[in-house]
């Protein structure tokens, strides 16, 4: 997870849900991608060491638990460029030139200068985030599945070229995750502001809830809706379950409830979810933060330099 700003609803259901059940069955090493962030963030890095702290907190708040599994930032484990610059080395040109992904971050970060040599190898560094750790699974979204099939490819050249399989190929955890719209409608994103951040507080929550873009065509309470279209009742399908679904269809398209309660309760509802992670969030201080991020850089450090030992071995690098 890139740390450039406080998590949202988007990243709890795509992502932290799965990712704190992960834990029942696989050794998980869950990683805040501060050199990533750099790449997009270089002009303006320093808020960064804060939201590598936020990120950490919302980690843990969610249930990722930092005794099961490893818990680290990046930049705190240098064998993560080290294995980066020697998969650049095999990596050809065409082969991240041609990352679909890389296209769409160059749209979506837009405004910013990214036709720079570090940004153009960020799915080399991703490669190597995976291959250090030698993981054999990636949870992924389809719209990153062609970025793994890079990494799979990378590690796939580096264990032809040097005759060993050093990396296993990392296979695709794909899991059906809700798409979470931003409030606006537009994809959720940190860029346009239309999001509810784990840490609002029920006050903010209800500010932004009241904000949310509805059916246009239902002005009047007596007026049918067309929950469909509504943003309010995507997020009930997400977050209040089929019974909860059906109810708002019935008050929506039966015009018995108005879009200004449904919303207080969305809000309330949202507020309700969110509680047990904001009362947890209260309760990991900074301290606390960081002295799980060092006891997972060191327990991250030594899986890292286990595989660079072997990596140098082969390359014939000096010991
Ligand atoms: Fe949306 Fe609820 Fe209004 Fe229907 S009643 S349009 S679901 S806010």
């Amino acid at each position: 997870m890139r740390p450039t700003g406080k998590l949202h609803l988007g990243h709890l259901v795509g992502a932290l849900h799965n990712w704190v059940n992960l834990q029942d069955t696989y050794h998980c090493f869950y990683m805040i991608a501060d050199w990533h962030a750099l790449m997009s963030e270089y002009e303006k890095p320093s808020a960064m060491a804060e939201n590598s702290l936020e990120v950490a907190r919302d980690f843990i708040a969610s249930g990722i638990d930092p005794e099961r599994s490893v818990v680290f930032v990046q930049s705190q484990v240098p064998e993560h460029l080290e294995l980066a610059m020697i998969f650049g080395d095999l990596t050809p040109l065409a082969w991240v030139e041609r990352c679909p992904t890389y296209k769409e971050q160059l749209r979506e970060l837009s405004g910013r200068e990214l036709t720079t040599y570090g940004f153009l190898g960020y799915p080399v560094l991703q490669a190597a985030d995976i291959a250090l750790y030698r993981a054999d699974a990636v949870p992924v979204g389809v719209d990153q599945l062609p970025h793994l099939e890079l990494t799979r490819e990378i590690v796939r050249r580096f264990n032809s070229l040097y005759g060993k399989k050093v990396f296993p190929e990392p296979e695709p955890l794909m899991t059906s995750t809700p798409k979470l719209l931003g409030l606006d409608n537009r994809k959720m994103s940190k860029s346009y502001g239309n999001f509810i951040a784990l840490s609002d507080t029920p006050e903010t929550i209800a500010k932004k809830v009241t904000q949310m873009i509805t059916d246009p065509e239902r002005i009047r309470l007596a007026d049918k809706g067309h929950p469909d279209i509504c943003s309010v009742f995507s997020y009930f399908s997400t977050f209040g379950g089929a019974v909860m679904q059906e109810d708002v269809r019935d008050w929506c398209e039966g015009a018995k409830t108005g879009c200004t309660e449904c919303k207080k309760r969305l809000a309330h509802m949202v507020t309700e979810q969110l509680a047990p992670i904001r009362e947890r969030r209260k309760a990991l201080t900074d301290a606390k933060i960081k002295e799980v991020l060092h006891h997972g850089a060191k327990k991250a450090r030594e899986a890292a330099s286990q595989t660079m030992d072997e990596v140098r071995k082969l390359l014939h690098l000096a010991a």
